[in-house]
């Protein structure tokens, strides 16, 4: 992911600092490309928007054209703006990672389209809390439309080493919540993860059941899974859920690929919400955390 961005805006800087001194001109020039690497990325309109004249304003608020070394004054302030835009500013509360401090069982409802990840990711997250956090985890589908999706989630508890909730042929996704609920409080468990349904597009069928699910369960994390593949779709579809459903987090899956990124740069402007993991990758040991700082320096490189 960001691999073009990258360049991009590395040749910017280079041609920066290749002139040394730099008048208000060559910046203005400078953030005239930066503009367009970030919407050839496919960043949202008013995040660049927003994220240029920011750094406009701070680069003339920092008289950076008479410092001593101008161009990686740019730089900084153009990493502090990215910084910004991925949800990791100064007073920004966005969580990162996973919140589980609740009393146990903990429930993690899992959301998304069919296809962005969502059933892999319910598998890496219960590796991680398995192995990594010693916790006792629970994973249980709610995915009646598609009993295959059911055994998937089957295979992948048994390669993550947790246990999933027996499947009974028949039951609806509240009765299957409810009984993993049951469950987890009987046998100690620590954490429940719950993945719902997706289907192909936003639909009004799949968001009532999915709230559902929602208020029944009162899950601790709701975490909506997006494919970072699918550039700006994946922020209109983060914005349905939002409204419709409400998240906590954003999982974004396929960053491993080459994707242009400008879904990550807009997700949190765009939602609110804070992407928590990023998936990058098939095996289940795929999972990192977030850090807007760390894909900051990524992007500049
Ligand atoms: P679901 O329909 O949302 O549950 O999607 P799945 O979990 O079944 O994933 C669909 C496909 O995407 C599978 O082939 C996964 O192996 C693959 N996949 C999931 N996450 C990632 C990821 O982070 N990177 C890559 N390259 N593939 C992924």
């Amino acid at each position: 992911m960001f691999e073009a961005l990258s360049s991009k805006l590395n040749g910017v800087f280079d041609r920066l600092r290749r002139r040394g001194a730099l008048n208000e001109t060559d910046v203005a020039e400078a953030l005239r490309e930066v503009r367009v690497a970030l919407l050839e990325a496919d960043v949202a309109l008013p995040v660049v928007k927003e994220l240029t004249n920011k750094v406009r304003d701070r680069a003339i608020g920092q008289e950076v054209i008479r410092s001593v070394s101008p161009a990686q004054q740019v730089i900084k302030i153009v990493n502090d703006a990215l910084v910004e835009a991925l949800g990791g500013g100064e007073g920004d509360t966005g969580q990162r990672g996973l919140d589980l401090n609740a009393p146990s069982p903990v429930p993690i409802l899992m959301v998304g389209l069919q296809g962005s990840g969502k059933t892999t990711t319910s598998g890496k997250i219960a590796l991680r809390l398995r192995a990594r956090d010693r916790k006792k985890v629970l994973l249980a589908s709610l995915d009646v439309h598609r009993p295959a999706a059911q055994l998937q989630l089957e295979q992948l508890a048994g390669r993550a080493e947790v246990t999933s909730l027996p499947i009974i042929a028949g039951q609806s996704p509240l009765e299957i919540a409810a009984r993993a609920m049951d469950v987890a409080r009987r046998e100690l468990y620590d954490v429940v993860i719950l993945d719902t349904a997706g289907r192909l597009a936003i639909d009004e069928a799949l968001m009532a059941e999915v709230a559902a699910v929602k208020a029944a369960t009162k899950p601790h994390e709701t975490l909506l899974v997006v494919d970072a593949m699918t550039g700006q779709d994946a922020v209109n579809t983060a914005r349905a859920f939002q409204d419709k459903v409400g998240v906590t987090g954003i999982v974004m899956t396929r960053v491993d690929g080459d994707a242009r990124g400008g879904a990550a740069l807009s997700m949190r402007a765009v939602t609110g919400a804070p992407i928590k993991l990023l998936g990058a990758g098939e095996k289940l040991d795929a999972l990192e955390d977030f850090h807007p700082d760390r894909i900051a320096s990524r992007i500049l490189g």
